[in-house]
C-alpha cells in the first residue's frame, strides 16, 4: 500500500468507527437522562459507564488521526490574530467545573503587554487545554494549578542588524504527582504513560502530549517540563511570535 492509499484507508475507517460510536454516546446519553423511562441506579451507572468508555474511544480516534495526519504532513495550521488573555480564560472556562469537584485552585497570570498573538487559534487551544487538563488530573484534591503567560525577547549577538525574535511564552505549573527525571523525555514518546497501573485513576490515552508537541513544533515553537517526583510539574512552551500575514 502506497503513502495515499494508506492514508485513505486510514481515514475511512476512523470516519466508520465513529459513526456507530456516535449512536452509542448519543443513546446512551438519551437512556441516563431517562427520556424512554425511569431506571434504577445500577442501571445508570453502568450506562454511565459505557458513555465514558465510548467517549475514550471517540478520544483515541481523534488522537490517533491527528499523529496519522502529522506523519503524512497534511496538518496545516490556518493562522489568524487573537487575544492570548482571553484565549487563556477561555481555557480555564472550560476545565471551571473539574477544578471545583477536586477542590484545586486555578490562578491566571498575564505578564505586561501580553495581548494579541498570531497562531492557529484551534490548535492553539489544544496546546493549553491538553496542558491544563493534565495538570489538573495529576494533581490531588486541595492542590493548584497556575498557568501564567509573557513575550520574551531572545538574546541576539552584539552588533546585529537583526531585531530580536519575540517569543510568546505560557507555563503551566502544578503542585501534583510530579516525573522523575528519567520519563521527562520519555512522556512526549506515542502511549508512554509513567504509571499505566494507575491508568484507571489517571483516564487517558497516553497520546496527548505527543500530539501537543507535534502542535508546538508546527508553529515552530518548543516545549519542555520541569519537575521533581512527588513536588509538582512545570510545562512551558514557547513559540516564535508573528507579527505579519503568514
Ligand atoms: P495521558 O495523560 O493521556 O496519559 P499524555 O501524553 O498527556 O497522556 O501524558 C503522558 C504521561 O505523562 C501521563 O500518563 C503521565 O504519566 C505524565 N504526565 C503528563 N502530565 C503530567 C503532569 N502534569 N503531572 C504528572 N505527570 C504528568
Amino acid at each position: 500500500m502506497n503513502v495515499n492509499s494508506e492514508n485513505k484507508f486510514i481515514s475511512t475507517i476512523s470516519h466508520k468507527l465513529k459513526t456507530p460510536l456516535n449512536a452509542i454516546l448519543g443513546f446512551s446519553e438519551l437512556l441516563v437522562e431517562q427520556v424512554y423511562g425511569t431506571l434504577n441506579e445500577k442501571q445508570i451507572h453502568y450506562l454511565k459507564n459505557i458513555h465514558s468508555s465510548g467517549e475514550n474511544l471517540l478520544t483515541l480516534l481523534n488522537d490517533l488521526m491527528d499523529l496519522m495526519n502529522f506523519r503524512w504532513g497534511e496538518t496545516q495550521l490556518n493562522y489568524s490574530d487573537f487575544s492570548l488573555p482571553l484565549a487563556i480564560n477561555e481555557a480555564c472556562e472550560s476545565v471551571k467545573n473539574w477544578v471545583a469537584k477536586k477542590n484545586i485552585s486555578l490562578e491566571i497570570n498575564n505578564g505586561e503587554g501580553v495581548s494579541v498573538i498570531r497562531a492557529d487559534e484551534a490548535k492553539f487551544m489544544k496546546i493549553l487545554h491538553h496542558l491544563l487538563s493534565n495538570a489538573i488530573k495529576f494533581t490531588q484534591p486541595g492542590g493548584e494549578v497556575k498557568i501564567s503567560t509573557q513575550f520574551l525577547k531572545a538574546p541576539t549577538d552584539e552588533g546585529s542588524p537583526f531585531s530580536p525574535q519575540i517569543y510568546i511564552e505560557v507555563t503551566v505549573a502544578d503542585t501534583g504527582i510530579g516525573i522523575h527525571p528519567q520519563d521527562q523525555e520519555k512522556i512526549f514518546s506515542e502511549f508512554y504513560q509513567v504509571d499505566p497501573n494507575r491508568s484507571q485513576d489517571f483516564e487517558g490515552t497516553g497520546l496527548g502530549l505527543c500530539i501537543t508537541r507535534e502542535l508546538v513544533k508546527l508553529h515552530r515553537g518548543r516545549i519542555w517540563v520541569e519537575s521533581e517526583g512527588g513536588k509538582g510539574s512545570k510545562f512551558s512552551f514557547a513559540i516564535p511570535k508573528v507579527d505579519n500575514q503568514v
